[in-house]
């Protein structure tokens, strides 16, 4: 199956509306050229030199999405090119963001990453955490940051039903935050879902899935 086979085949699984972000890390420019001539136009990276090359050889009207661990000396390599940072994993990163964005005159869009499932080596904020963030006002904290939705991965298993409730549990959350906050007109997001486990996001209200493998293999 070429690229353009497998992207065809994947959107008609798609709703209207829901954003189809192609997680191109670890791919060579090649691949992600074929995926922009099929008409894809957001890409997902997870290291920043890496972005930064690709940014630099594929056309301009991409918009790059981040989702890796970001290092705050990294910032500059990241920031100024992507349109969405989906993986803000600690109050720690949210305040160098802030810092460099007021510096640069910039603002950030970015998803707050929640930690669910028993994983320890996860990035990110767990359930308690991820509203506490907002009912400490985070979203004024940082004025330089728009807090744009979250996103999640559910635990590293093959049981459907284990997927399941932890999908259900970030939209949840997620819901939690949109009814105590309704000041946050921007928080519509909900990045969830990935090649192997996307069709059941999209039951649990995704509004973007990160395909990588099955977009490209
Ligand atoms: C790699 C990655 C994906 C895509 O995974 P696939 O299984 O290749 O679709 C999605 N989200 C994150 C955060 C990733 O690191």
């Amino acid at each position: 199956m070429s690229i353009k086979n497998n992207i065809q085949r994947i959107k008609l699984t798609i709703p209207e509306g829901v954003k189809y972000v192609v997680v191109s890390k670890y791919r060579p420019i090649e691949q992600l050229q074929q995926a922009y001539d099929a008409g894809m136009r957001i890409f997902a990276e997870n290291r920043p030199a890496e972005l930064a090359a690709k940014v630099e050889a594929l056309p301009k009207d991409i918009q790059w999405h981040f989702i890796g661990h970001l290092q705050t000396n990294k910032l500059k390599m990241v920031l100024p090119y992507c349109s969405l940072i989906q993986s803000v994993d600690s109050i720690h990163l949210m305040e160098a963001m802030e810092r460099f964005c007021s510096q640069h005159s910039l603002n950030a869009n970015i998803l707050v990453e929640v930690h669910i499932g028993a994983e320890v080596t996860k990035q990110g904020f767990s359930p308690e955490e991820t509203v506490e963030l907002f009912s400490k006002r985070c979203h004024e904290t940082f004025p330089h940051l728009t807090f744009c939705g979250l996103m999640g991965m559910a635990s590293h298993t093959d049981d459907p039903v284990r997927i399941e409730e932890d999908f259900a549990l970030i939209k949840q959350i997620f819901d939690t935050i949109r009814e105590l906050h309704p000041e946050l007109t921007s928080f519509t997001e909900l990045s969830i879902g990935m090649s192997h486990d996307y069709m059941l996001a999209l039951k649990h209200g995704a509004t973007m899935v990160r395909i990588g493998s099955m977009t490209f293999e």
